[in-house]
């Protein structure tokens, strides 16, 4: 029995009937860019991240990135943001020209320190940007505290995280805004790209309206220079009758991590550390070991997929050359690049295909 990392194709059978039913409403409308479904889709989005905006765009980075933009972070501004992370999170803050400070997670949740942050404010911070990375939250409060202390705007990256909650809070709603990203294999995801950003701030939101589509409000009056990064309607379509199954998807991850979490034994691996105010949605489910790729060669082997989030951590990217960080410039983010791996996880893995996980993961780990 082969288990991929990843199974795209499972989604598409449960809601195969709903969805290619919006694929015919979309189609037979002869209207496919923002129309009745992306609007229908940004009040069901926003509705359910317990926020008064949402704006569809064309992808996650996109979202972040319009959002720095449309706060007016360029050239001179910094922006922290984790050292532990997506490169998307990074590119949207130096694609605005603005430069990214790194920030080292804690050891536990992986996520951005909120203890090391002040240390990292300088006189041109403008923005702390978290990331709610494997599906749990960042610690919010103490975030929130130093951001309005020293007058930062907080961004939230949620492309790993919708539904998640903090203190009974949803991701997309804990911060000033936050970019989401509709990718198909996120928690939420679309049959091709997909994004959106949320806010309860009306200037931002109308900036950002306008920013993703040709900084333009009234056709062919331009307010702002632009870009073209809209949600399209047939992505919306697909993405109603996915959010609609949302939390019960996110339920089923739940009860695989559980399982993951009960009978893994092996004590020399790092299983996931779920914090006390943290109802994590289970993107991913990272572990730790100092013998990652005996692991990942062995189940591989056995049929099992699995994957390294992230192998080289920005500041190392040669992309980032520019900002001269050497090797050692953030310990632990390198650490975790030589160490997690992630098993496989996801609405429709059932406990049989987890059991085997289980018992091969064991079996190695005392073996070697
Ligand atoms: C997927 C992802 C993004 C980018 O989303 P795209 O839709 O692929 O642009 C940004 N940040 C994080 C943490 C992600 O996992």
């Amino acid at each position: 029995m082969n288990i991929p990392f990843l199974d795209l194709k499972a989604p598409y059978i449960e809601l195969k009937d709903e969805l290619d039913a919006a694929y015919r409403r979309v189609m037979e409308s002869g209207w496919y860019i923002l129309g009745t479904e992306v609007e229908a889709f940004e009040a069901e989005f926003a509705a359910y991240c317990e926020s008064k905006y949402c704006i569809g765009v064309a992808n996650g980075l996109d979202a972040l990135h319009l959002i720095v933009r449309a706060y007016g972070i360029g050239p001179g501004d910094e922006v922290i943001v984790p050292s532990n992370t997506y490169i998307a999170t990074w590119l949207a803050v130096t694609h605005a020209g603005a430069t990214p400070v790194p920030v080292e997670p804690d050891v536990r949740t992986y996520n951005i320190d909120p203890a090391k942050i002040e240390q990292a404010i300088t006189p041109k911070t403008k923005a702390i940007m978290v990331v709610h990375l494997y599906g749990q939250t960042a610690d919010m409060d103490p975030i929130n505290v130093i951001a309005q202390k020293h007058g930062l705007k907080v961004i939230e990256d949620c492309a790993q995280a919708h539904g998640a909650r903090y203190k009974d809070r949803r991701t997309g709603s804990l911060g000033d805004a936050a970019g989401f990203s509709f990718y198909p294999g996120k928690n939420l995801g679309a049959i091709g790209d997909g994004g959106a950003v949320t806010t309860n701030d009306d200037i931002l939101a109308e900036r950002i309206s306008v920013l993703r589509n040709y900084g333009s409000k009234v056709k062919y009056i331009n307010d702002l220079k632009g870009y073209n990064s809209r949600l399209d309607e047939l992505q919306a379509a697909f993405l109603r009758v996915k959010l609609s199954r949302l939390d019960e998807w996110n339920e089923r991850r739940r009860l695989v991590a559980q399982q993951y979490l009960t009978n893994i034994c092996a004590n020399t691996l790092k299983l996931p550390y779920v914090a006390e105010k943290v109802d994590p949605v289970w993107h991913l489910f990272v572990i730790r070991t100092g013998i990652r790729q005996q692991l990942q060669d062995k189940l591989y082997a056995d049929g099992i997929g699995t994957l390294v989030h992230y192998p080289i951590p920005p500041h190392r990217q040669e992309a980032y050359n520019e900002l001269g960080f050497s090797s050692g410039a953030f310990p632990l983010a390198e650490k975790m690049a030589l160490e997690t791996l992630s098993l496989p996880i996801g609405p429709h893995m059932d406990a049989m295909a987890v059991d085997r996980v289980v018992a091969l993961v064991d079996a190695i780990i005392e073996n070697v």
